[in-house]
């Protein structure tokens, strides 16, 4: 680990179902942390049951594994899309990825969206061709016609690098098999090969097909197994850190490459303060923080003051560890390079960067992962036992320290513990993660609205209870782009994207206790709209007036507080309120013949079908689908093509519900949250004006 040139960080993305988990069980056993006879059927990085189930890889594991004098350190990336968020992450803390393609599939949908972002961070790709087997078994090929396939797919795979990569790597990071960038095989019968391994071993695809078509491929394992290829193509064509950092410091990190830590970055320096970047962070079992991430610069060991740059706080590190499959290994220190497993105290949130404290003024971020998604669905969640909420509480913590996509939210008209995800997906595989530590019952999926304003409305001023206080408040719609918004008086920006802005150039004359007040009202009224109960969106509330003997001190913050909300709610209720509904951008790849019945399944659901795309015999179809009419999506498609289509959905954009449905939807939510049925008139919030 202390030798640079011999650490390779990697990870390996994928499609889903395209053999990913399959070909980690193949490289764990060539490491020697599994057993032969178990690969295949036990999947060391899956420890949680229904990722076995769903076959998709949920916790991004890193393991370090020791290969022919080199330290490899594996990183799984999650392969669906509801988990984006996460991939990014991973995706910073290594310097070169193994591209797993089905042979028969090629290139797919999510192929190209994990590549992307790989590319994007400066990580170089290997190709894996993998499931070779198919051609030969299913579709029959002779050797000739399996070569035109495999180029085909090596030329579709260079497309995306001519694409997506920065100029100076264009050419250079173009797989090629006399480059040995490319690895054919079948993780499944434990084979694979480049093409100088081939040449060695006196091999050619004809002697493969053979094989199969006189039922010797077990043997194939032992002559060209698969994890010898890929670790021989990870070390000989992707970079070791020091090699890698010197160009990827400058896209990925905030700072002034020239300076004393910058330059301690780019050469990947163990004599230098030590900085972290936290991609993973895990409670364990004793309740303590685990944070893991990649170390680009000097060396940490048990005992160590670290500095959060985003948090601006301290934590000390309490052990540090190598992880081993399941297990970790305590070490004396990690240097620069490889990827560190601290328990260290208090908490930390996954993206954070950690210096060594007494250079904490030196040192930038590591940049934010932009996140795109919305956790656009929600369930209610309470303890089985009322006693328990205490230990419910803290477990959502928990949950949302690991997964940054998860938010927990307390619902404002029911008291309701709220946990929301990207999609129901998502949130069903984290109540599963929420029921092995606690028990609690859960109500179905829903989805998360908004409530927005189509014009300007009345000014309306509303009175506090005790009459003290008076503010005069106008809503008016937000456009889209608020980068061009004159926002010299804005007060206050929510979390929902609204504004509160004042028009009376005399909030400057309030103290800071009442202006508090004054935000918080604001606040109030956009996290619990009146149509029923959503947050507010993309509303600018104007202050118009105040009454001159505002003052916190007489009439109590409470009463200012009130008289905003209803100011707020009673100008919005005369600004042609409605209410907005999420929509997924869903993809679906499927073969040409079924993408008839895919089409018919998204505009059954409200869809709206923007692109149809044909590649080879693949259909690729883009659409937009409501979230609210998602929900058994994944399921439909499944059945109705017998498991040949293949979809991702990610959030795409809020959109004005249909006007009959709205009605309907209102009523429903005001049901759910016990409001009247009958909505609130605007004069309700004025009434003490009149
Ligand atoms: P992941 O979603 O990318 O992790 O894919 P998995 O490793 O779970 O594999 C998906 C399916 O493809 C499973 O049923 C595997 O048994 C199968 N599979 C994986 N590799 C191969 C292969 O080389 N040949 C064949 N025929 N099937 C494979």
């Amino acid at each position: 680990m202390g030798d640079k040139g011999c650490i390779r960080n990697l990870g390996i993305i994928a499609h889903i179902d395209h053999g990913k988990t399959t070909l980690i069980d193949s490289l764990l056993t060539g490491a020697g942390l599994l057993s032969q006879s178990m690969a295949g059927t036990v999947r060391v990085l899956d420890y949680l049951e229904e990722e076995q189930k769903r076959k998709i890889t949920i916790k991004t594991a890193n393991i370090s594994l020791l290969y022919r004098n080199h330290v490899i350190n594996l990183v799984d990336t999650p392969g669906h899309v509801d988990f984006t968020g996460k991939v990014t992450r991973a995706l910073r803390a290594i310097d070169g990825t193994v591209v797993v393609v089905d042979a028969v599939e090629e290139v797919m949908a999510q192929t190209e969206v994990v590549l992307r972002q790989a590319l994007e961070e400066r990580v170089r790709p290997v190709l894996f061709i993998n499931k070779v087997d198919r051609l030969i078994t299913e579709l029959q090929l002779d050797a000739e016609q399996i070569m035109r396939k495999l180029q085909h797919i090596i030329d579709r795979f260079n497309d995306l690098v001519e694409l997506h990569a920065d100029e100076e790597f264009r050419d250079t990071w173009k797989v090629a098999p006399t480059k040995d960038s490319v690895t054919f095989g079948s993780a499944l019968n434990g084979w694979g090969f480049t093409l100088n391994m081939a040449r060695s071993a006196s091999m050619k695809f004809d002697d493969i097909v053979e094989a199969y078509q006189t039922q010797r491929f077990e043997q194939l394992r032992t002559k060209l197994p698969v994890y010898d290829a890929i670790f021989a193509m990870a070390i000989a064509c992707l970079p070791n850190p020091r090699e890698a950092q010197a160009y990827r410091v400058e896209k990925i990190w905030n700072g002034n490459v020239n300076s004393y830590v910058g330059q301690a970055l780019a050469h990947c320096r163990d004599d230098a303060p030590a900085i972290m970047c936290v991609t993973k962070v895990q409670t364990d079992t004793d309740g303590g923080t685990v944070a893991s991430g990649r170390l680009f610069s000097g060396v940490v060991k048990k005992g160590d003051v670290l500095h959060l740059v985003e948090a601006q706080s301290e934590t000390r590190v309490n052990h540090v560890f190598v992880q081993m499959s399941a297990f970790k290994e305590e070490v004396e220190k990690v240097s620069a390079g490889n990827i560190a497993v601290l328990a260290v105290a208090g908490s930390v949130k996954v993206g954070e960067t950690l210096v060594e404290s007494a250079h904490k003024a030196d040192v930038a971020p590591f940049e934010i992962v932009s996140a795109v998604s919305e956790p656009v669905v929600t369930v209610a969640v309470e303890p089985k036992n009322p006693k328990d909420l205490p230990v419910l509480l803290e477990t959502l913590n928990a949950l949302t320290v690991e997964d940054s996509d998860l938010s927990v939210k307390v619902d404002a008209e029911t008291g309701e513990y709220l946990l929301n995800g990207m999609g129901e997906l998502h949130l069903e595989i984290a109540l599963k993660q929420l029921g092995s530590r606690a028990k609690v019952v859960s109500s179905s999926p829903r989805v998360v609205y908004r409530e927005a304003v189509t014009t300007k409305g009345k000014a309306v001023l509303s009175k506090s209870p005790n009459k003290q206080n008076a503010f005069g408040i106008q809503v008016e719609p937000l456009p889209e782009n608020t980068a061009s918004i004159d926002n010299g008086n804005v007060i206050s920006v929510d979390e929902y994207h609204n504004l509160l802005v004042d028009h009376t150039g005399k909030t400057e004359s309030l103290d800071e206790e009442t202006l508090e007040y004054v935000i918080s009202g604001f606040e109030f009224a956009c996290r619990a709209g009146p149509l029923c109960g959503e947050p507010l969106r993309h509303v600018k509330a104007c202050l118009m007036n105040l009454l001159p003997s505002v003052n916190a001190e007489l009439c109590g913050g409470f009463e200012i507080t009130r008289a905003v909300s209803k100011a707020v709610f009673g100008s919005f209720l005369t600004a042609n309120p409605i209410l907005l509904e999420p929509v997924y951008k869903t993809i679906v790849s499927v073969p040409w013949e079924l993408a008839r019945e895919c089409q018919r399944i998204i505009t059954r659901r409200r869809g709206k079908v923007s692109g149809f795309e044909q590649r080879g015999l693949q259909a690729v179809i883009v659409g937009f689908v409501p979230v609210a009419e998602s929900f058994g999506l994944s399921l439909e498609l499944r059945s109705s093509t017998s498991g040949r289509a293949f979809w991702q959905s990610s959030f795409d954009c809020w959109k004005r519900m249909p006007e009959k449905l709205e009605t309907k939807v209102i009523e429903e939510i005001r049901r759910r949250k016990g409001l009247p049925s009958e909505l609130p008139k605007p004069e309700t919030f004025v009434e003490e004006n009149r």
